[in-house]
């Protein structure tokens, strides 16, 4: 199954697509993700789009169509994928429709002041990406990550400056995708405002997940 995880900063598509991969075992594509570990190795492609990360822009259409293409193109991405943060521009959908068909297209539904707090109280671990917040989510130990011990971290993008410009990046270049794949049949809606638990019950619906398909995808 080929997914793509569509909504705004802030709407908890990582933490969903996480709690997907883990049920329908297939690759989290996160390109945010792929773009935090090369500004943490401090590698080209790292140094090239720090400082847009950091501002809250996006980087360009052309260096995250060919990194999605390649990154689609590895074994394990053939029995399907959960595509989180990609596209998010009407060019990158355009483009991935020459490397990828795509099954559904999962809208995670929130509203802006949800957005706001969810994002501003935001924290991530600098080793295994899993999101936690300063209030709805605490770790059991202040600072360290539940899962990995790893250490926990504020994100520069989701300081309010940079929240406020993912926003307005968000309904200029990226809202319009809901229309585009709305029109190709392609689009759920799930309202992402409800717990973690009830979203994910709501997305297996959504796209049809019931544990006899879970099994197969085994
Ligand atoms: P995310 O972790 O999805 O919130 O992404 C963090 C940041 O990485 C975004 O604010 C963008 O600067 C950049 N980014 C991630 N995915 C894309 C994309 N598909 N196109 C352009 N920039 C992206």
């Amino acid at each position: 199954m080929r997914l793509i995880f569509l909504g705004s900063p802030g709407a908890g598509k990582g933490t969903l697509a996480a709690k997907a991969v883990a049920i329908l075992k297939l690759p989290h594509i996160s390109t945010g993700a792929i773009f935090r570990a090369a500004i943490a190795a401090g590698n080209p492609l790292g140094l090239r789009v720090k400082v847009v990360i950091d501002e809250g822009q996006l980087v360009d259409d052309e260096t995250t169509v060919a990194l999605v293409r390649a990154r689609l193109a590895q074994p394990d991405a053939q029995k399907g994928y959960i595509l989180d943060g990609f596209p998010r521009t009407i060019p990158q959908a355009e483009a991935l429709e020459d490397f990828s068909a795509v099954d559904k297209v999962v809208n995670f539904d929130i509203p802006d002041s949800t957005v706001l707090e969810r994002l501003s109280g935001r924290q991530i671990c600098r080793k295994c990406g899993i999101n936690y917040h300063v209030i709805f989510n605490k770790p059991k130990k202040e600072g360290i990550c539940d899962t990995c011990g790893g250490a926990i971290y504020i994100r520069n993008d989701d300081r309010e400056a940079a929240i406020i410009e993912r926003l307005e990046v968000y309904r200029e270049q990226t809202a319009p995708l809901i229309e585009f794949y709305r029109k190709k049949g392609l689009l759920v809606d799930v309202d992402a405002q409800p717990s973690v638990d009830e979203v994910v019950e709501n997305f297996k619906k959504a796209v049809g997940i019931c544990s006899g398909m879970i099994d197969r995808i085994k």
